[in-house]
């Protein structure tokens, strides 16, 4: 069937649209495009096309979705390079191509959510390792370190990673992994990348590892600071629209080897990405630079905002000029993205409630990223899994706000804050 479609494909047949010159008849995967022009575009370019080609079977231009559990072989020996969901499905080979194109990795493994990457990330250590982390990562990043301590025979230090003399002093013959989330959830505080992987890789077969959820490869590429590993919660920023919950592991450059051992991992594991969701994301990523350039300039006009308002106290954003860590933003990230928290003047639970309860266009509720603004309250929702000491020592206070600024208009954004903050 697929043959006969082929052999319309020329120019005069009604049915030839699909570029000047006739596709390549022995590159059936190639018709009108060029995959070998797409890791040198422009990253909007990249979101655009980067895993997605026309289908062989009849020349789709969005990639289908391959929903089947399994695959048929023609023989015991052939098949058409997938057997089993499980282990591969050629839907989410083109979100992994994408996304390791996009990182500027060498392979990528999608996996069912933000937390199962993280797994199948600690499932690369061996029984003993030790890893250093952030010590404010996101909440069920610290749920599932020290489980794994508990379970898993890891040994885990945190740390506050802009002391690198204690990132140093930290190594051990058998530290594994350095654990990096920049900025980091919900107090956007920054790791200078290259600094930290520079004292990592001063440790035979230490991996760095970057989540790097919170600004997407569009705003932060961690391998070209020297990271060995990306890690995404693909149900923010990647997907954008709230409906999906997913994860990728991405391997560094030239990774050959490291990008087969995450893919095993999912696969032992069982922890990859259904079909369906990878073909959401895939689609979400093709708007991703629009959406977070749109993101990102309504929330510093929202960081300023806040920052001039009289009931607010510290605002926590990068993209201010008295953030601690404004320069190494500048140099670090293409931008400073959509997340920011900040605390009230004065604080306590009937103020911070009022605010909370009053706000219209940012829904309380977990999560970010999306093209709705939220609100969180970070120790009760988010950072609930933290003991209160881990999160005074986080310096998540009772009274931190955290937002994920959608991509609703701007006056309407300032105004519901505004409302918001006033007390009497
Ligand atoms: C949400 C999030 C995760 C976990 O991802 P899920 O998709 O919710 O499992 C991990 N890291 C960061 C920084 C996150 O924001």
């Amino acid at each position: 069937m697929s043959e006969q479609y082929l052999d319309t494909n020329v120019p005069g047949n009604p049915a030839y649209h699909f570029s000047i010159q006739p596709p390549a008849r022995e590159s059936r995967a190639g018709w009108s495009r060029r995959p070998e022009l797409v890791p040198g575009a422009g990253p909007a370019t990249q979101c655009v096309h980067a895993g997605v080609q026309p289908d062989p079977a009849y020349g789709s231009v969005m990639p289908p979705l391959y929903l089947s559990s399994t695959f048929a072989f023609k023989d015991i020996c052939t098949n058409a390079g997938y057997d089993y969901t499980r282990s591969g499905n050629p839907t989410r080979a083109a979100l992994e191509e994408a996304l390791a194109l996009l990182e500027g990795g060498h392979g990528a493994t999608c996996t069912s959510t933000g937390m199962s990457a993280i797994l199948v990330a600690l499932n690369l250590l061996p029984h003993g390792s030790h890893l250093i982390s952030t010590v404010d990562c996101y909440g069920g990043t610290f749920r599932l370190l020290e489980h794994a301590q508990r379970f898993y025979g890891l040994e885990v230090t945190y740390l506050d990673l802009a002391d690198l003399p204690a990132v140093e002093a930290a190594l051990r013959p058998n530290t594994r992994m350095i654990w990096i989330e920049t900025p980091s959830n919900p107090l956007l505080r920054l790791t200078d990348i290259a600094a930290v992987a520079e004292l990592g890789h001063r440790q035979p077969d230490c991996l760095v590892a970057v989540d790097n959820t919170f600004l997407s490869p569009y705003l932060q590429r961690p391998f070209d600071l020297g990271a060995d590993l990306v890690i995404h919660s693909t149900t923010k920023y990647l997907n954008g629209h709230s409906d999906v919950v997913g994860g990728a592991v991405v391997a560094g450059p030239g990774r050959l080897a490291l990008t087969q051992q995450i893919q095993s991992g999912n696969n032992l594991l069982g922890t990859s990405q259904a079909p369906h969701d990878c073909f959401l994301v895939l689609r979400g990523l093709k708007t991703l630079p629009l959406r977070m350039r749109q993101h990102e300039a309504t929330a510093q006009v929202l960081a300023e905002f806040l920052a001039a308002h009289p009931a607010v106290g510290k605002v926590h954003f990068p993209g201010l000029p008295g953030h601690p860590q404004h320069e190494l933003a500048k140099r670090q990230q293409r931008g400073f993205g959509a997340m920011l928290s900040f605390e009230l003047a004065e604080g306590g639970a009937e103020r911070l409630n009022h605010v909370l309860r009053k706000l219209r266009w940012f829904t309380l509720a977990e999560s970010l990223g999306g093209v709705e603004s939220l609100v969180a309250h970070p120790a009760s929702m988010t950072h609930a899994s933290m003991t209160p000491e881990a999160r005074r020592r986080a310096g998540i206070t009772d009274d931190l706000i955290r937002l994920s600024v959608g991509l609703e208009d701007v006056q309407d954004l300032r105004a519901d804050l505004a409302q918001a903050l006033a007390f009497d």
